[in-house]
């Protein structure tokens, strides 16, 4: 019983794989060839060579370090790459998930499309809802202030969550929400092509990279996301509630502004 609902898990994240690199212009997977039996000629005379299986690693226990570019495919060649425009347009009225029946406002993300860093929250609050822009609430406002801390400006980087619309009571977003609206964040990073990603949270963090390690476990050092560099680091709406985050987080940005070739403020 218990092996047959883990297979169903499985087949279902496989088709909703399969679903999303379909929706990113993906035609083929590949299929890696494995040596076999079959595959290797025998030798006159021999019996043939037997392989043994490989081990599977986790990408996470390798070194630390998540690589998630051929799991996700976005930076396929091959791929369509849609501008930020179109990708809006084909959002259109969302009703693919249950969180558009509370949402005042659709909440996209806003700044530069041609940022070289991106933030990304794991989805609208209140206030978001409300004025249709990401991160304008408290948090959004400390979220600035860190910005300009880094010597940039709001407007220089790309904001923009994990769901687009706002979950009843601010609630964390359900996997089965992120797992149906990632696919317009993903785009949105292709169209972008930023250097570095900071992801706010471990919300966020968890669902972009995959991985169900701690915020602890993935900050102060870069994962790979496709072409990009990613962060991950605390969400100010943390800092407000615990002040103590603030020298972690200003540590995290120091090594994406370093990335970045910021010098800092006043240097
Ligand atoms: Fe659509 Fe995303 Fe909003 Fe769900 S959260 S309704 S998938 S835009």
């Amino acid at each position: 019983m218990k092996r047959q609902s883990e297979l169903k898990g499985i087949i279902e994240d496989l088709k909703r794989r399969l679903e999303f690199e379909k929706s990113m212009g993906v035609a083929r997977v590949p299929v890696e060839k494995k040596a076999t039996e079959e595959t290797i000629p025998k030798a006159p005379g021999k019996e043939p060579v037997k392989t043994q299986p490989k081990a599977q690693t986790s990408p996470e226990k390798k070194d630390d370090v998540i690589r998630i570019e051929e799991q996700i495919g976005i930076f396929d060649a091959s791929a369509k790459k849609m501008t930020l425009e179109e990708i809006r347009a084909e959002i259109g009225d969302c009703t693919r998930c249950k969180l558009h029946e509370g949402r005042t406002n659709l909440v996209f993300g806003e700044g530069n499309p041609k940022a070289r860093l991106v933030f990304v929250g794991e989805g609208p609050g209140r206030d978001e809802d409300l004025q249709g822009k990401p991160f304008v609430g408290r948090s959004g406002q400390l979220l600035t202030k860190i910005i300009e801390a880094m010597g940039l400006k709001r407007e220089d980087v790309y904001i923009c969550n994990v769901v687009k619309c706002c979950p009843p009571e601010n609630r964390t977003p359900e996997p089965d929400e992120m797992a149906t609206c990632e696919q317009f964040l993903f785009k949105q990073v292709r169209a972008i092509d930023p250097v570095v990603i900071v992801c706010l949270g471990s919300t966020a963090a968890q669902s972009v990279l995959k991985s169900k390690l701690s915020l602890g476990s993935l900050r102060g050092k870069f994962h790979q996301f496709g072409r990009a560099k990613l962060m991950v680091t605390y969400h100010p709406a943390a800092l407000l509630r615990n002040p103590n985050f603030k020298k972690p987080l200003w540590e995290d940005m120091q090594v994406v502004m370093k990335e970045l070739g910021i010098s800092k403020p006043g240097d």
